[in-house]
């Protein structure tokens, strides 16, 4: 039996070997995830010999780390904004740059309001910046789209654990396509994808081979989708849209913006400084 010191060093220098960012967090957060501990345990225990059984659940994941899967795939979710989301292969994992359009999106819809304030979050992957607001707002109802089938049933487990059933509508497919003609949507939000599609190849192992590429391919020039959704959004939000937008996109999609009506464009960075989210109003 080795002691947990031991597993964590040669676990840290596997992922290394590997390429993985950020080595040895991510080898603290695997061992404590197999062993049911937290971080800090680990750093309590770090004596403590391991068997031979809980190295056997260890070695699968490490391996699956070691091959640029996403550790929250692995880990099984990931926490973004007040929330930890359930995420599975084949889904979008959250990411912090998103949670500057929870925020942007939040300062629209009316704090401490009876009146039902309605929103359509396009693409919802995993369902993160949707149910993130209708968590933060109790008045808010919303329609969560998309047309994968992964994301619609990890959406639909998320608001399972948030408990949002009452309050939210999960819809399979194109846009606003699913919602109702005759339902009022007041927001719309979206994290389309948006990289064009000759730099997906560059991007790190993670988002080029493993996550979806529906959720990150935004054509040539990495505008298709908003040169569809922002003109539909513009038609039907009684309110804004508000839209993530990849690095140095933001003039772009604000232009897009002007072009579909909407008035008041604002650009708004994420905490790196990034021109990460554009917001419209109607
Ligand atoms: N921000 C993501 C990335 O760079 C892209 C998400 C998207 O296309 N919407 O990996």
């Amino acid at each position: 039996m080795l002691p947990l010191r031991t597993i964590l060093s040669r676990s840290t220098k596997f992922l290394t070997d590997h390429g993985v960012p950020s080595p040895r967090f991510e080898a603290e957060q695997l061992l404590a995830h197999c062993l049911g501990m937290s971080r800090l345990d680990i750093y309590l225990q770090l004596d403590k010999p391991l068997e031979e059984s809980e190295l056997q659940t260890l070695r699968p994941l490490l391996k699956r780390r070691g091959n640029r899967e996403p550790l929250a795939w692995i880990l099984g979710s990931k926490g973004f904004y007040d929330d930890e989301f359930s995420v599975h292969s084949g889904v979008l994992c959250p990411r912090p740059d998103t949670e500057t359009l929870v925020e942007v999106a939040l300062q629209q819809i009316p704090e401490c309001s009876d009146e039902p304030y309605f929103i359509a979050d396009i693409g919802c992957g995993s369902g993160c910046i949707g149910l993130s607001l209708a968590k933060a707002r109790p008045n808010v109802r919303l329609f969560a789209v998309d047309v994968s089938p992964e994301a619609i049933s990890c959406t639909k487990e998320n608001v399972d654990n948030l408990n949002l059933t009452d309050r939210v509508a999960v819809l399979k497919g194109r846009f606003f396509e699913p919602i109702p003609p005759h339902r009022i949507v007041d927001l719309v939000v979206s994290n389309p994808p948006y990289i064009p599609s000759h730099d997906l190849e560059e991007c790190e192992p993670e988002v080029s081979i493993h996550e979806p590429r529906i959720a990150l391919d935004g054509g040539a020039d990495g505008y298709d989708v908003y040169n569809v959704l922002i003109p539909l959004a513009a038609e039907r939000a009684r309110k804004a849209v508000a839209v993530e937008v990849g690095i140095h996109q933001a003039d772009t999609v604000r232009d897009i913006m002007a072009q579909s009506g909407l008035h008041n464009i604002s650009i708004h960075a994420d905490l790196g400084g990034i021109d990460r989210v554009v917001l419209g109003l109607v």
